[in-house]
């Protein structure tokens, strides 16, 4: 039942995130006007805009225009459900299953943000950082001082990491945003997790800029966000980072 109610508030939440997605880079508001194509700016009714299946009934393309409709709505909204059916599954208490939701709801959007244009919005990751400490204390998930710590010490690797790079080649590697970011995520999972989103998003980053250069769809220098790696070890440490650390130091080589 918990189950059901998740993946269908994903849904739900999933098809808010597309409007986040579409609409904060370009510094629209997020509530009004309410849904409409963007191609001939019609206005969508209710009925087809209901996650994953309008696009379905709709194959892809606007009802009015015939515009195709980016495959990254029902991506997104498919993706929020799964997460959240995952998340709900894991037995967190009430308080904290709400963060997490919506840091990962946070994460997503940035996620396909950075993606899109490179870069990491303040208006997600500066207000998340502020209030993390805040929610530590609310629901107990961890300790206010973990939290802090985590800001600190996540924000403060990745900027270290950041500035050596710069003066090693001579040229920026990473943005500012994902400094931010990794802050954002220690202050959420404590130093803990933004260590492990840290390695575990290094370890995929290098897992996918190896295939793209092997599928010769890459240069050397071409620009990879970093940010999905990050959110996606971030995600990682909250469905199985007890039992990925249990396992790395249970099996010495
Ligand atoms: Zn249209």
């Amino acid at each position: 039942m918990t189950i059901a109610i998740s993946i269908l508030g994903g849904l739900i939440a999933g098809s808010f995130l597309n409007v986040c997605i579409v609409r904060l880079p370009e510094e629209e508001s997020i509530i009004r006007p309410g849904s409409h194509c963007r191609s001939c700016n019609k206005e969508i009714p209710w009925y087809h805009n209901i996650p994953l299946l309008s696009y379905a009934i709709l194959r892809g393309r606007c009802h009015w225009c015939s515009a195709p409709i980016s495959l990254r709505y029902p991506l997104v909204e498919l993706t929020t459900a799964v997460l959240f059916a995952l998340l709900a599954e894991r037995g967190f208490p009430p308080r904290e299953l709400c963060i997490y939701l919506a840091f990962c709801s946070a994460l997503i959007v940035i996620t396909f943000i950075d993606i899109r244009y490179l870069i990491i919005p303040d208006a997600i990751s500066i207000p998340s950082i502020l209030v993390a400490p805040g929610l530590a204390y609310v629901a107990g998930h961890l300790s206010v001082t973990d939290s802090l710590i985590g800001i600190a010490g996540g924000g403060g690797l990745l900027w270290l990491f950041a500035w050596l790079y710069e003066i090693s080649r001579k040229q920026e590697g990473m943005g500012f945003g994902d400094v931010k970011l990794l802050a954002m995520i220690g202050g959420v999972e404590g130093w803990q997790g933004a260590f492990f989103s840290i390695f575990a998003g290094a370890l995929a980053g290098s897992l996918v800029g190896i295939s793209l250069l092997a599928a010769r769809r890459g240069k050397r220098d071409t620009a990879i966000p970093f940010g999905p790696f990050l959110a996606f070890g971030a995600i990682t440490y909250l469905l199985a980072g007890d039992e990925i650390i249990a396992w790395y130091f249970g099996f010495p080589r």
